[in-house]
């Protein structure tokens, strides 16, 4: 396959062909690819040669092989295909309303690639209809929440739709006066950078829309630096000189992105570009994504290390666990312990409360801890003690 490396200007046009079969990957064997189909028959394969050309098939291990091309280990027990209940937060279809700001819309059911480790694989399988082609509705509801004063696109992958499509979304939610923030969670900067490089348009709809007051953000989706290439840096060069702020979230995943040296690589270079780390998540435990886990307590000790080479600025990134109650933040671990807090919480009485539980490294979710003495909520009421030394 053709690399897209030192391509020239007329190249770098170039259309990226889509792979739908694990028998279109010559560099795997027959065998492989026999046992491979077992897997993709349950749990959807899709990939392009962009993405493909960017593995080092030399390597058994290498992690972006891992990230597109299935594992067996898919099929072993493990999890569920909704392991945040995302269904009990849908108030319309497509339409997620779980923290009071902000709202949630599946635009779409489809990325440039699926991730192994998805955790929304549902909407890539048969028998699933959960994303909204018809986003009157979603707009009709959130016209009626005032609270609302930011709007999540997702899916799949929003980039996904073509530019009139996406631009229709966009200049609607920019009709109601109290959304300010649309954000765009997005892999295709990693997936399809030439989605971005290839269609002026988008970028002039990224300038028209996202404005001093009311920012367009590109929440991006890098796993690792292999996947910063010049393609991707020169894709997220334009979206920012159209104004729109960009920063990475991505999932801590076994043998992709839990190594603290690469981390460290992922978010100096990321900060270099002027994309921010914001989250790492911990994984959900989804259905197929066993042989991508890493427990709790492992993955905070990961993150640490790698936090130590980085500036103040990769510092600033939150390990956190997008569980059915709310964004819970793992804050520390000791040698008894594990400290978390809630960053976002479902109800309010969840809202900023500090969570200790026993210590368990096996655990990979908040639901197999422990807590001790029951969830720690006292230690703030809503009332700001005051410091009356200096009055
Ligand atoms: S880009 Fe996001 S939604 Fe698409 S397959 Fe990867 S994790 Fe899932």
């Amino acid at each position: 396959m053709k690399s897209y490396r030192n391509a020239s200007p007329a190249e770098s046009k170039r259309k990226v062909k889509q792979i739908l079969s694990v028998d279109r990957i010559p560099q795997l064997s027959s065998e492989e690819r026999i046992r491979l189909k077992e897997v993709t028959d349950k749990y959807a394969f899709r990939t392009n040669d962009y993405y493909i050309n960017l593995i080092n098939w030399d390597d058994p291990r290498d992690p972006i092989r891992r990230l597109v091309i299935p594992h067996e280990d898919e099929l072993a027990a493990y999890g569920n295909l909704d392991a945040s209940n995302e269904n009990s937060v849908t108030v319309r279809k497509g339409v997620q309303h779980k923290y009071r700001s902000t709202v949630l819309l599946l635009v779409n059911e489809v990325c440039s690639s699926f991730c192994r480790y998805c955790f929304r694989k549902r909407l890539f399988m048969n028998g699933h209809d959960e994303a909204t082609y018809d986003i009157t509705p979603g707009l009709q509801y959130i016209r009626h929440h005032p609270e609302v004063n930011n709007v999540l696109l997702s899916g799949g992958d929003p980039l996904i739709l073509r530019t009139p499509r996406l631009e229709k979304i966009i200049s609607t939610l920019r009709e109601i006066e109290h959304v300010r923030i649309i954000r765009i969670g997005s892999k295709v900067p990693a997936f399809n950078p030439f989605r971005i490089l290839n269609d002026d348009s988008l970028i002039e709809m990224f300038r028209k829309y996202s404005l001093p007051n009311r920012r367009i953000y590109l929440m991006c989706h890098f796993d690792h630096p292999r996947e910063l290439t010049p393609e991707a840096r020169e894709a997220i060069s334009r979206v920012i000189d159209a104004g729109v702020i960009c920063v990475n979230q991505n999932p801590i995943i076994r043998g992709i992105s839990d190594d603290p040296n690469v981390m460290t690589k992922l978010w100096n270079e990321l900060s270099y570009m002027g994309v921010g780390q914001y989250y790492v998540f911990q994984g959900r435990p989804t259905a197929g994504n066993l042989p991508y886990e890493l427990p709790i307590a492992e993955a905070y000790f990961r993150i640490e290390e790698a936090k130590k080479k980085c500036s103040g600025l990769g510092k600033r990134i939150k390990y956190v666990m997008s569980h059915e109650s709310g964004k819970i933040e793992v804050i520390g671990v000791d040698a008894r312990h594990i400290y978390m807090k809630y960053h976002q919480a479902k109800h309010q009485k969840d809202e900023q409360r500090l969570l200790v539980c026993r210590r368990d490294d096996q655990a990979y979710w908040l639901d197999q801890l422990r807590p001790i003495s029951g969830y720690v909520n006292e230690y703030y009421d809503g009332v700001i003690p005051e410091n009356r030394a200096f009055n």
